[in-house]
């Protein structure tokens, strides 16, 4: 007989994971007991060796798929006499859930509860069981009990008191758990408050749906906007009333084989759609659809996911057909919340709105991945990931609060050896996200009971992300440089402490001289980096008006390309711009006046990209870039010559030979989709060239690819491939390359700054 004591970290609380491992105990006659702990979950488990060793065998290899396991450790104890084995029994926390996972999606039990008939939860919308569920969306405080959840306002009935009681139901501390009897309910409601009377809520919805209406639908972390995504005049009435421009909606199916009939999927892909975790994931659409084309403009690819709530599972088989389900929020700021907040600021652009009366405790928007050259990616990290941690390679010093980047803001709450990303906030250009992001952080530090001593911000003193940073005076500030903190999420994303070369391509980002940088090749360690190689610069004349006007980039690369004597008349490009804006842009060249230099390789998309497809402007970032990279032609392998500026310091990257042989293509008549595959081998040529000029100098290291430019397959997949036989190339999957993923780094760099100095 033997004992062994097993703790286990990751998301091991209020997933059902007792129950699992008493039942793997009991199947292996193993005794013992298992509980809470504050740090995740202790086991102390005695038997036979033999026993004890297939017990721990299945602890590691059979998954319980709502849990994730990031540490498990095991040490020998003195065997102790026990009859059984035990749900939190004895000491320390007990039975209270001290850490708060993330939302679940329905699971296939309560899905088949959903639909039989005889069930007491036959088409409940709120089903939910110890696998699945709302979580952090409903909490509101620790540890993570039905008393401080949104579902403290409803009180069990005793047949769900019963579940909740019995280790052996699938509902034993189930904190939501809830039935018709007793739990939350639908209702639809006219925009002026009206309660619209409707016996079946949602067969109501259905209907207006059907009839081309626009409803708003209360979910997990937020409120949706959905309309029929065959309905090509909802769907641009739903375009001009969110004034969301040109971005794609995403589409919800009822299951994956409506997914098989609407996209062309991987298994990767498959894998990602039906994931607890359900994020939206970027899926090559099959051509000839009944989705209209105005869901997903620019680019073949849609924004899919499938139902991850007893009441998406219960619309989508009633519409019969896929839904635009965006976010209800007006352009970029936050996603509704409460059901107040959506009556106001819905106002003029749902129809209806249909809602529960479970309050959202956190707002949380979708996730979003696509499988990026065979690794699948997180684009956007959120619902159903977050608070899950990741576990890092040393403890830091200090609690810091990492507070992210301006666009796609993310913050990070980092303590000991575990990092926290909180929910995605989006870009912080309005005072709504703003108070969004400071809502959030205040919550998160609560809920994990951190309070951090050090703020990481970015060295742009003009983001509010900074500006909220600067203004708490009570803790240390660290200002850190964007690039750097792009390639230290990666780094931490694959355990490494440096050296490592860290290709960080994105559109812009503060430098350390001044500049805007994002064609950055930095030789890193966490606390420390090395600029050896950029891109030229482009200019932007008259600053960020050029991030829209994209034509003001195509101009200034024509123009640096050609001496001065840029080829205007010939291109089309700039025939729908006004003569008058373009003498202005001519003239900020020429006499170098508000046209500010910036390195970011997105700028060198949106400039070949403006002159490649003909288009002038981007009505939101990176859409034409974006664009550029759909239109190239698979499988072309020729590259445009490029030269590669020693003389500089850094080394600079010079695309104007480029830019001279696209526009003789161009002229020619040359398919723009050749000419875009041309551009795309040049770049991957170009960087892989200073990466072996680099490394050859250095000695290898592993080169890591960071940066939302790195979102785009063509590039990783060409960069990765070219350089996997001589280095060991890091990508991103579970932290997004793109703004989304700074805070990360920014937390580790900050750790490591004062590590130094202290
Ligand atoms: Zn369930
Ligand atoms: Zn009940
Ligand atoms: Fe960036």
């Amino acid at each position: 007989m033997a004992g062994l004591r097993i703790e286990i970290r990751g998301t091991v609380q209020g997933v059902g994971f007792r129950p699992w491992v008493a039942r793997l105990a009991r199947r292996n006659e193993v005794t013992g007991a298992v509980w809470n702990d504050a740090r995740g979950v202790r086991i102390e488990a005695f038997g036979l060796e033999v026993q004890l060793e297939r017990f721990l065998e299945e602890l590691r290899r059979d998954s319980l798929p709502s849990a994730r396991i990031v540490e498990l450790r095991e040490t020998e104890i003195a065997e102790r006499a026990a009859s059984t084995f035990v749900i939190g029994a004895s000491d320390g926390a007990g039975d209270k859930v001290l850490s708060i996972p993330p939302d679940l999606a329905t699971c296939s039990d309560c899905e088949r509860e959903l639909h039989d008939a005889a069930d007491r939860r036959y088409r409940y919308a709120f089903t939910n069981c110890t696998s699945c569920g709302p979580r952090f969306t409903i909490a509101t405080g620790i540890p993570y009990d039905r008393a401080l959840t949104t579902m403290a306002a409803f009180k069990m009935c005793s047949e769900c008191q019963r579940e909740f009681e019995d280790i052996d139901d699938r509902r034993f501390h189930a904190q939501p758990n809830a039935c018709p009897k007793c739990g939350p309910s639908l209702r639809l409601v006219a925009m002026g408050g009206r309660v619209m009377m409707a016996r079946d809520p949602l067969l109501a919805t259905t209907k207006l749906l059907a009839e081309g209406a626009i409803v708003a639908i209360k979910g997990l972390g937020g409120f949706h906007l959905a309309c029929d995504a065959t309905n090509e005049h909802a769907i641009a009435s739903l375009r001009e009333r969110k004034r969301r421009d040109e971005k794609p909606f995403a589409v919800m199916v009822a299951n994956l084989s409506e997914a098989e009939s609407v996209a062309e999927l991987s298994e990767a892909e498959r894998a990602l759609l039906t994931s607890p975790e359900r994020p939206i994931v970027l899926v090559r659409r099959r051509a000839g659809l009944a989705i209209s084309d105005q869901v997903s403009l620019d680019t073949p690819f849609l924004g899919l996911f499938l139902p991850y709530t007893p009441l998406h599972h219960l619309l989508l088989e009633m519409v019969d057909g896929p839904l635009v389900m965006t976010s209800a929020n007006v352009s970029e700021e936050p996603i509704c919340r409460d059901d107040e907040e959506a009556r106001r600021r819905l106002d003029g652009i749902a129809d209806a709105l249909l809602l529960h009366d479970r309050e959202i405790a956190m707002r949380c928007d979708d996730s979003v991945a696509r499988v990026i050259a065979g690794v699948p990616t997180l684009l956007r990290r959120s619902r159903g990931f977050v608070p899950r941690p990741f576990l890092l390679e040393h403890s830091i010093a200090e609690p810091i609060l990492a507070c992210g980047a301006h666009l796609k803001n993310t913050f990070c709450i980092a303590a000991e050896d575990m990092a926290y990303f909180g929910p995605h906030i989006g870009d912080l250009e309005t005072v709504a996200a703003l108070d969004f992001f400071e809502e959030a952080v205040e919550r998160m530090q609560d809920i994990l009971s951190i309070r951090p001593t050090i703020l990481a911000h970015d060295l742009h003193p003009a983001y509010l992300s900074t500006r909220y940073a600067l203004s708490r005076n009570e803790v240390r500030h660290v200002g850190v440089q964007h690039h750097h903190a792009h390639v230290v999420s990666a780094m931490a994303e694959h355990g490494r402490s440096g050296p490592v070369l860290g290709l960080a391509f994105d559109g812009t980002g503060l430098g350390d001289d001044g500049t805007s940088w994002g064609g950055e090749f930095l030789l890193c360690f966490a606390g420390y980096f090395e600029r050896l190689a950029t891109f030229r610069p482009l200019r932007l004349p008259g600053g960020n008006v050029a991030m829209k006007e994209i034509w003001r980039v195509a101009y200034a690369l024509l123009h640096d390309s050609y001496d001065g004597r840029p080829p205007i008349e010939s291109m089309d490009v700039f025939e729908s711009v006004p003569k008058e804006s373009q003498r202005l842009v001519g003239q900020m060249l020429e006499r170098d006046l508000n046209a500010p230099a910036a390195h970011g390789v997105g700028r060198y998309f949106d400039a070949f990209g403006a002159l490649g497809l003909g288009r002038p402007s981007a009505s939101y970032e990176a859409q034409v870039a974006i664009a550029w990279d759909f239109a190239a032609t698979p499988d072309h392998r020729q590259a445009y010559p490029f030269e590669m500026d020693e003389a500089q310091t850094p080394t600079e990257i010079d695309l104007r030979p480029t830019a001279r042989a696209a526009v003789e293509d161009l002229l020619s008549g040359l398919d723009k989709g050749i000419v875009s595959a041309r551009f795309h081998n040049t770049i991957v040529d170009a960087s892989v060239a200073i990466v072996e000029r680099l490394l050859g100098a250095r000695g290898d290291m592993p080169v890591v690819l960071t940066g939302g430019v790195f979102h785009n397959s063509k590039l990783s997949a060409g960069i990765a491939h070219k350089l996997a036989n001589k280095y060991e190339v890091l990508r991103h999957s579970k932290v997004p390359a793109g703004d989304g993923g700074i805070a990360l780094g920014q937390a580790l760099i900050a750790d490591a700054i004062l590590g130094d100095k202290g």
